[in-house]
């Protein structure tokens, strides 16, 4: 079976060709997202391997049906990037990687909330240009606070226990609390509660119609006053406009994302030659107590393997599974 992959970066290629000399498909990278006209570039392919910011629409898996693409493989967690009720329509088959390492995006999001907070990131530049001044590093102590996690899935569960361990008071928010959270003593409460309550938020829901900037300006305004707010998400949790403002008001004291709404036009690439036209971003990096971050929560060697196994496995059970099911076909 051929496999064609977009948006690939020297990583993805590495790590999947290695993977793949257990599987022997044959493999071909893109560098390119995947849209409404690249989707022309495939040939004589039978699945696609797709990433966060490739654009699987209706229009996208009309095309991919003339191509004769029956299996299209997430090679990520959140699938809010793909038409699924059109994807069952046309009858292709969608699978992706649903926990690869939620270690590693749970201790990303750790290192966020401690350099915000501790400004290793100031002492560093400072301390190479032979200023050893302490003033403006000033932070807080993390042990004694108020963390509250939204969404406590396989990363947020991750989160919410590792923060603890650092002598904090956790709260937790989820329509679907997590058993083994209770029975370990955590505290589940409303989402206001939690918004009202906390002195650090972080986000770990999935991107829904339900979630989509579930902080926006109501939100942001039950928050106390100079709250820390963490997003390994998704980008769409988060109404940027309003932690613009809110930022400027100072309700938000630190604001720390991995993800951002307009990311796919910026994230994955080196733009450093380039005059960025998105003046949302310009303004977000300008304020000294905002930490941005590529999408890079899931980025270690870990989780990079566990994703190339998986998804050529999830490949190669659905193909399995597509030629049993023609077997039956022919029998009846
Ligand atoms: P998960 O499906 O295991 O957990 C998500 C949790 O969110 C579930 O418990 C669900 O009940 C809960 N939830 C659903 N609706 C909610 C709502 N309205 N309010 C609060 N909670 C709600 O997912 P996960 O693997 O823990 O991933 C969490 C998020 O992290 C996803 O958005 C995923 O895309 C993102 N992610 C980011 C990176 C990265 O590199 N930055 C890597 C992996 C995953």
């Amino acid at each position: 079976m051929k496999i064609s992959f977009f948006s690939t970066q020297p990583y993805d290629i590495k790590f999947f060709k290695e993977c793949n000399e257990k599987f022997k498909f044959e493999l071909e990278f893109f560098e390119s997202n995947l849209d409404e006209h690249t989707v022309n570039i495939i040939e004589d392919s039978e699945a696609i391997c797709v990433f966060v910011n490739d654009v699987v629409n209706d229009k996208v898996i009309n095309k991919l049906v003339k191509k004769g693409i029956k299996y299209i493989a997430l090679r990520n967690a959140g699938f809010n990037n793909v038409d699924l009720e059109s994807a069952k329509r046309n009858g292709l088959k969608v699978c992706r990687v649903p926990a690869y390492s939620p270690e590693a995006v749970a201790e990303h999001t750790l290192a966020m909330l401690l350099t915000l907070n501790r400004k290793t990131h100031k002492a560093y530049n400072r301390v190479r240009e032979q200023n050893f001044s302490l003033n403006g590093l000033l932070g807080t102590t993390i042990h004694g606070k108020t963390v509250g996690v939204i969404g406590t899935g396989n990363i947020g569960k991750v989160f919410a226990k590792t923060i603890k361990s650092l002598g904090t008071h956790v709260l937790l928010y989820d329509p679907f609390p997590n058993d083994e959270l209770i029975s370990e003593g955590f505290n589940y409460v409303s989402l206001e509660e939690l918004l009202k309550q906390s002195n650090i938020i972080s986000l770990h829901c999935p991107l829904t119609p339900e979630t989509h900037h579930i902080i926006n300006k109501d939100t942001i305004s039950v928050m106390k006053q100079g709250v820390y707010l963490i997003n390994t998400s998704r980008g769409g949790l988060i109404d940027t406009r309003a932690i613009i403002e809110g930022l400027k008001s100072k309700r938000i004291g630190a604001l720390g994302i991995d993800v951002y709404e307009q990311e796919d036009k910026l994230f994955f690439r080196d733009l450093s030659e380039t005059i960025i036209e998105d003046e949302t971003i310009q303004l977000l990096l300008s304020f000294p107590n905002v930490l941005v971050t590529a999408h890079q929560a899931f980025f270690t060697e870990e989780a990079l393997s566990q994703i190339a196994l998986v998804t050529l496995d999830n490949l190669k059970q659905l193909k399995e599974f597509n030629s049993i099911e023609n077997k039956s076909a022919e029998l009846v």
